[in-house]
C-alpha cells in the first residue's frame, strides 16, 4: 500500500492540477522525482561487526536552482517517505521564492542505538556513498529529524576531505565555526512564530493557549519564541510522552529539565519550580486532543489523520512538522473552520535560513543574527501574503493555495 504521507502530497498536486487545468503529462512530471539514488551504508560497529542501513537520496525537481533538502535518520524512514519530503521541498522553496530545487536524503536507522563514533562513521559513509550527487551547485543537504549541526560538521569535513579543499557551501545547518550561519539553529522555530503572529491576530483572546508535540530543533525553538511573546504553552511532548499544565509551563525551565532528565514527561515546570515526580503527564495522543487555541505538531508526519481528526479541538493548527496533517484530515478540519497553516509555509524559515547560510558561504561573508532573522521574517511575510492572495483568488484552503502557487512557479 502506498505510504499515506506520499499519497497526501500527491492528492494535493492532483487537486491543484485540476484547478489549474493541467495536462496529465504535466501532473506526472510534477509527481515524478528526477532521480532516485539508493545505497546500502555499511559501517563497522564498536563490536567490530558490520552494521548495514538502507540509505536514500531523492532529487525531485531542480527547475529553480540546485537541489536542497535535509537528511533524516529515523528507524521508520523509507523510500516513499523520502520521496514525499523531497516533493514538499520543491514546493516549499518555490513558495518562499528561493533559487533552490527540492530534494531529500534519509537513512533507515535508529541513531539512539549507535555510539557517537558509530554515528560519525554513518554520517561520513553517507557522504562517501553519495559524494557525486552532493555539491554547492548540485545538492546541498541540511539537518532534519535526528540530524543536527554536529552531523553536518562531520559530513562537510568528509566532503571537503574527498574534494581536496574546504567546501562549506556544500552543506547548511553547520556549526558557526564550520561556516554555519547565525540564527540557522532557531530559524525554523522563529519563522513559525512569525507566521503564527500573522494569522492569530483574528483569534479573540488576550492570552492564547498552545500545545506542542515534539521538542527537537523545531518544537523547542518555537516553544521558546512563543513563551517569550506571552503565549501560554500548556503542553509539550517528545517521543516518550509529555507534560500538561493548564496554568502554563515555564518553557526555559522545561528545556533545562529535559537536558537534565533526558525526557519531557518528568518536567512539570510551572512558575519558577519543576516537579520531577511525574505529575501532569500526558500522552502524545491526548496532547493532540487538548482544548487549546493553537495546536503545533512539530515531530512527524500523519499525526493528525482520519482516526483522530474529529477529536481535534484547536482553532488553529500550525503544521510545523512536514506532512503532519493528512489530506483527508485537512479537508475535515477546513469544513469545521479550523485554520490549518501549512508546512510549506510555516516551516520554511529553516530552508530560508539555509539559503542565507549558503549565500554567506559562496560570498565568504558572515552576517549577524539580526540581519539573518530579519531577512527570514521579511521573506516569510511575503510568502504568506502571496498565499493569502491565491487563497482568495481560487477560494481554497491555505494548503492547497501553497501547492497552486508553487506549481505555477514550477511549470
Ligand atoms: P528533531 O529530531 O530535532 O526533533 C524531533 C522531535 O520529535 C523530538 O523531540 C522527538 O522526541 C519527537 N518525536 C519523535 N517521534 C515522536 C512521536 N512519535 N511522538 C511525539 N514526538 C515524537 O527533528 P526536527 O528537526 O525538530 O524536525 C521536526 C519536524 O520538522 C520534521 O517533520 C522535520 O521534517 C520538520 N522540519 C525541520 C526543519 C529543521 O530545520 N530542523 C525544517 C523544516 C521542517
Amino acid at each position: 500500500m502506498i505510504n499515506q504521507f506520499l499519497q497526501s502530497v500527491e492528492r494535493y498536486i492532483e487537486s491543484a492540477a485540476q484547478i489549474l487545468s493541467l495536462k496529465k503529462e504535466v501532473v506526472f512530471s510534477l509527481k515524478q522525482p528526477q532521480n532516485i539514488f539508493k545505497k546500502e551504508i555499511i559501517i563497522k560497529g564498536d563490536d567490530k561487526k558490520e552494521k548495514k542501513f538502507p540509505a536514500y537520496l531523492i532529487w525531485h525537481n531542480n527547475k529553480l536552482g540546485p537541489y536542497k533538502g535535509g537528511i533524516r535518520f529515523h528507524p521508520e524512514t523509507n523510500l516513499e517517505e523520502v520521496k514525499a519530503l523531497a516533493m514538499l521541498m520543491s514546493f516549499k522553496n518555490a513558495v518562499a521564492s528561493l533559487t533552490f530545487g527540492g530534494a531529500k536524503g534519509g537513512v533507515k536507522v535508529d541513531p539512539k542505538q549507535l555510539s557517537e563514533k558509530e554515528l560519525e562513521e554513518l554520517s561520513c559513509q553517507y557522504v562517501r556513498e553519495f559524494f557525486d550527487f552532493i555539491g554547492p551547485h548540485k545538492y546541498i543537504p541540511a539537518p532534519d529529524v535526528n540530524t543536527n549541526a554536529q552531523i553536518m560538521a562531520w559530513m562537510v569535513d568528509e566532503y571537503s576531505r574527498i574534494a581536496g579543499q574546504p567546501m562549506p557551501a556544500a552543506f547548511t545547518g553547520k556549526p558557526i565555526e564550520k561556516g554555519g550561519s547565525e540564527g540557522r539553529d532557531e530559524a525554523t522555530g522563529y519563522g513559525g512564530s512569525v507566521i503564527l503572529e500573522r494569522f492569530s491576530q483574528n483569534l479573540n483572546s488576550d492570552i492564547l493557549t498552545v500545545a506542542i508535540q515534539g521538542f527537537g530543533n523545531v518544537g523547542e525553538h518555537i516553544a521558546q519564541f512563543l513563551f517569550e511573546k506571552g503565549y501560554k504553552i500548556v503542553a509539550v511532548s517528545d517521543s516518550k510522552g509529555g507534560v500538561f499544565a493548564q496554568a502554563g509551563l515555564n518553557i526555559p525551565l522545561v528545556s533545562k529539565c529535559r537536558r537534565l532528565k533526558g525526557m519531557i514527561a518528568h518536567c512539570y515546570c510551572i512558575g519558577s519550580v519543576c516537579d520531577y515526580s511525574g505529575n501532569g503527564q500526558i500522552s502524545n495522543d491526548d496532547l493532540l486532543k487538548l482544548n487549546v487555541d493553537i495546536l503545533i505538531p512539530a515531530a512527524l508526519e500523519n499525526v493528525i489523520n482520519e482516526n483522530n481528526v474529529d477529536d481535534i479541538k484547536a482553532k488553529v493548527v500550525l503544521e510545523m512538522a512536514n506532512g503532519a496533517v493528512t489530506f483527508n484530515a485537512e479537508q475535515i478540519l477546513s469544513k469545521k473552520r479550523v485554520l490549518v497553516i501549512p508546512d510549506i509555509l510555516v516551516n520554511s524559515g529553516g530552508v530560508i535560513g539555509s539559503y542565507l547560510e549558503w549565500q554567506q558561504n559562496l560570498k565568504n561573508e558572515h552576517w549577524d543574527k539580526k540581519r539573518v532573522l530579519s531577512e527570514i521574517r521579511e521573506m516569510m511575510k511575503k510568502a504568506a501574503d502571496d498565499l493569502v492572495e491565491i487563497q482568495k483568488q481560487y477560494k481554497v484552503s491555505l494548503k492547497l493555495a501553497a501547492f497552486i502557487l508553487a506549481i505555477k512557479k514550477l511549470l
